[in-house]
């Protein structure tokens, strides 16, 4: 049975120390309750344990939230994006988090109705299995963006690779961060790139120690559920 004021309790517990070690305040890092695999109801209990950030990874899974939950919640997408699915996505959603290709751009442009926030995905870890930008080709990537008035690049979005060396993942969360902090320098007017979405239930606290300002947690929060899976 999962508690999930319990889990809340304790995650909020290993977020606080993970920033005393690095030496940064705690409201400076956003909690994503990512509910991609609960159902409307458990996301109800989050959002009563006062969590009003969601995370879901597709259309079907979203909408489905949409209709159940009725609280002033900021939805967070963060699954890749077909480039069809944009259009019943994106003026729903707060925040999309999986921002990889210029056609997606494309379409954003066309189909939202105000400014979106977006973060850039990037495959640092260079494994076959995850989406994202190489990491080479961020930067281009966001000059192309430039005068695309729908897109706003607030940050860069990462996932660690499936290892349980401690040391890679640090290395690939600081090298997004020194990403990030290159960009952000660059002071383009459309991509701010203040924020990281980096960390998930098994390595947020390492990505909070490299920088982390949003990290997306589902299975430490709010478990799994059959019934939940759209
Ligand atoms: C599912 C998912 C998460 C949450 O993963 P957990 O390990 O359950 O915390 C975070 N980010 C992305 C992109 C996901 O797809």
């Amino acid at each position: 049975m999962t508690n999930v004021q319990q889990n809340l309790e304790q995650i909020q517990q290993r977020m606080q120390s993970a920033c005393e070690r690095a030496n940064r305040k705690l409201k400076d890092v956003t909690l994503i309750a990512v509910t991609k695999e609960v159902s409307a109801t458990r996301a109800n209990e989050v959002i009563e344990n006062g969590i009003l950030h969601l995370g879901e990874n597709r259309p079907e899974g979203l909408q489905k939230k949409l209709d159940a939950i009725s609280n002033d919640v900021q939805w967070h997408y963060i699954g890749t994006l077909q480039t069809r699915k944009v259009k019943s996505v994106i003026n729903h959603i707060n925040f999309l988090h999986s921002l990889d290709r210029i056609s997606l751009a494309d379409e954003i442009e066309k189909r939202a109705t105000s400014t979106k926030d977006c973060f850039v995905q990037v495959n640092v870890s260079q494994e076959e299995s995850k989406h994202g930008l190489a990491f080479d080709e961020v930067e281009a990537f966001i000059e192309q963006l430039k005068n695309y008035e729908r897109i706003r690049i607030i940050g860069l979005m990462t996932m660690a690779p499936n290892t349980e060396d401690e040391t890679i993942i640090h290395d690939v969360f600081r090298r997004l961060k020194q990403l990030q902090s290159k960009i952000a320098s660059k002071q383009i007017a459309n991509a701010p790139c203040t924020e990281l979405s980096m960390g998930m239930s098994g390595d947020y606290e390492i990505a909070i120690e490299e920088g982390a300002t949003f990290i997306r947690i589902g299975t430490a929060l709010v478990g799994k559920e059959r019934e939940g899976i759209v």
